[in-house]
């Protein structure tokens, strides 16, 4: 299996730059799109697949973050601003295919947008704001901090480690909102018999994924709208089993690139809103779950 990364020095240097919100938008999609096609291609080939070309990827300096002379020093220029996790398995640049000085990457566990975080967006919507077109919170599902915030709900008697660790408790502080309210549209959804349910813990977990998602990119709206015009915020979550982003739970029969998908939300702008994002994502679940149970069948 050959994946080649090729330069040629005497090809024309391109570097394409987005021009508007809707642009960016599209190229980070598209970015997600060339890492799923990657991850399949890897994948075919592992399942015994036995005609597989190599698959080449051209490249350019300034792509990978190399100075074309000596000496020479790159001008800070990101397209998009995006607010991460920063869980392992999510490294931005690599799953949105994204290149050295595209992206103004702000990573913290559970992407909660403390002070420290608020500096550093503030500082970029501020100082960069010429070349930055969009900004971006990035979920992803399995969130280590989502899940530890879900287990404090849940039982809070058997974490008492947790209430006794003031650092950790500000990242549960800031997600309890979501596991909060996941837990209320699950119920609403689903019944309360649900809390008995094999998959509650499980559904809680990606509901409040996309939700916290959802949430703090309306709280990063507010926040770049205190120092700046015309830059809009989105959301979108990173499903780590199957390497794609989407603002809903990914349909796993859907091809990445289906143009039914909703790849990235606005924030929910009311209780409303965010009842109707809640009923709209444990649908998905509902409907994947029977999915998986006639595809066992
Ligand atoms: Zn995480």
């Amino acid at each position: 299996m050959d994946i080649v990364y090729r330069f040629d020095p005497h090809a024309p240097l391109e570097l394409k730059r987005p021009r508007s919100n809707k642009q960016a938008l599209k190229m980070l999609e598209q970015g997600n799109m060339r890492f799923c096609k990657m991850v399949k291609h890897i994948q075919t080939i592992g399942e015994g697949e036995r005609e597989h070309p190599p698959m080449v990827i051209p490249v350019n300096p300034i792509q990978l973050g190399i100075p074309i002379a000596k000496g020479l020093e790159v001008m800070q220029a990101p397209w998009a601003l995006v607010l991460g996790c920063a869980d392992a398995r999510v490294p931005i640049e690599h799953v949105m295919d994204c290149s050295s000085n595209d992206l103004f990457v702000v990573r913290v566990a559970g992407n909660v947008l403390g002070l420290e975080c608020i500096g550093s967006v503030d500082y970029a919507a501020t100082h960069m704001r010429e070349s930055l077109q969009s900004v971006i919170v990035l979920g992803h599902t399995g969130c280590g901090a989502v899940t530890a915030t879900v287990d404090v709900y849940l039982s809070p008697n058997n974490f008492s480690d947790i209430a006794f660790s003031h650092p950790v408790r500000t990242l549960i502080d800031r997600l309890m909102l979501s596991v909060r309210g996941a837990a209320k549209a699950l119920e609403q959804e689903c019944g309360s018999n649900i809390q008995k349910d094999s998959h509650y813990r499980e559904w809680l977990i990606t509901t409040a994924c996309y939700l916290n998602a959802a949430v703090i990119s309306l709280d990063l709206q507010r926040e770049v709208n205190s120092v700046t015009k015309g830059l809009h915020v989105s959301y979108t979550v990173y499903d780590t089993a199957w390497s794609r982003i989407e603002a809903l739970p990914i349909r796993p029969e859907e091809d990445s690139d289906s143009p039914n998908r909703v790849v990235f939300g606005n924030a929910p702008g009311s209780a409303e809103e965010f009842s109707e994002l809640s009923k709209r994502i444990i649908q998905r679940l509902v409907e994947n779950a029977a999915g998986n149970r006639k595809r066992k069948r």
